[in-house]
């Protein structure tokens, strides 16, 4: 496998990042997950945008252009023969020395993996997921604002672990209001009554280029969508429910806190949504191999 490197293919065992690295001494970094499909890397300039974005937010220069990362993108895939598949471009605050201060970090490194990807089971699309909400709270957005995908992501596993100990396969965190905020690495949808809901981005959630996708497809299928505070009672009481995101792409869940979702089924709005995403990746995206 070839890894873009600071500007350079090198082959994976030569793809090594200094010990003095804060993306790994502090996790003081930023990333996407982007999804190959059919030959085209899906919305990658809404991933590329969002990277700047977060970079922007922890005051980190990213040393190439937009266009340059798109194209840095094109070529890591190409060089590694994919067409489906997952990207994960990684930057990080560079080498520095021991201590914080990001001002002793002069070069931030840029690395771009193109791989295959290990989606949940078929039986999970299928029969949906049985998730529960975890006592870890989402980060306040004036700490560390969830909008960032940064490399920060204890506050995620935690709420993750605490999952894994109960036994269920996602956890949705909340924040330090009481509301939903999103899961671990997805956001929250509920129907219901014809209409679909997620949280607000306010309430703590990263700005999911999936979530915007399928809040596209409900519109251009006629669904009412609202981004009103939800509370654990409003999913409990949902006709159906799912989660998103770009590994996931969209997950039904038909069990919370034990209550069963809707009939205990995925439901057709979900069917309907998730037929309408599957479409769009077909058109939408940079093509690899012209
Ligand atoms: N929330 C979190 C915490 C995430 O890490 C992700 C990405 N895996 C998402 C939501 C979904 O975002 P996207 O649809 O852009 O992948």
């Amino acid at each position: 496998m070839k890894v873009y490197l600071d500007g350079q293919l090198v082959d994976e065992s030569d793809a090594k990042v200094s010990v003095f690295d804060h993306g790994l001494l502090y996790g003081d970094g930023v990333f996407e997950g982007i999804r190959m499909y059919h030959n085209r890397i899906f919305k990658l300039r809404e991933h590329i945008e969002r990277l700047y974005w977060s970079a922007k937010a922890i005051l980190l220069e990213i040393p190439m252009s937009q266009e340059e990362m798109i194209q840095a993108c094109l070529e890591t895939c190409r060089a590694n023969q994919l067409r489906e598949g997952y990207i994960r471009l990684i930057v990080t605050r560079g080498r520095g020395t021991l201590g914080l201060d990001p001002r002793r970090c002069p070069k931030p490194s840029v690395i771009i993996i193109a791989a295959t990807i290990q989606l949940y089971p078929e039986k999970v699309y299928n029969e949906g997921m049985t998730i529960a909400t975890v006592p870890t709270t989402r980060m306040l957005v004036n700490s560390v604002n969830p909008a960032i995908k940064s490399l920060n992501y204890l506050n995620n596993i935690l709420a993750r672990i605490e999952a894994n100990l109960i036994g269920v396969e996602e956890a949705i965190m909340l924040n330090s209001e009481g509301f939903v905020a999103e899961c671990t690495g997805d956001n929250i949808f509920a129907v219901q009554k014809g209409r679909l809901y997620t949280p607000p981005l306010s309430a703590g959630a990263l700005y999911g280029i999936t979530r915007n996708t399928v809040l596209d497809c409900a519109r251009e299928l006629g669904i009412p969508t609202g981004e009103p505070n939800l509370t654990r009672y409003d999913l409990y009481t949902a006709d159906e429910m799912f989660l998103t995101g770009t590994a996931a792409e969209m997950v039904p869940v038909v069990k919370v806190d034990g209550r069963v979702i809707g009939t205990g089924q995925p439901g057709p709005i979900t069917a309907k949504l998730l037929a309408a995403f599957r479409e769009k990746t077909r058109h939408d995206g940079e093509i690899i191999f012209s």
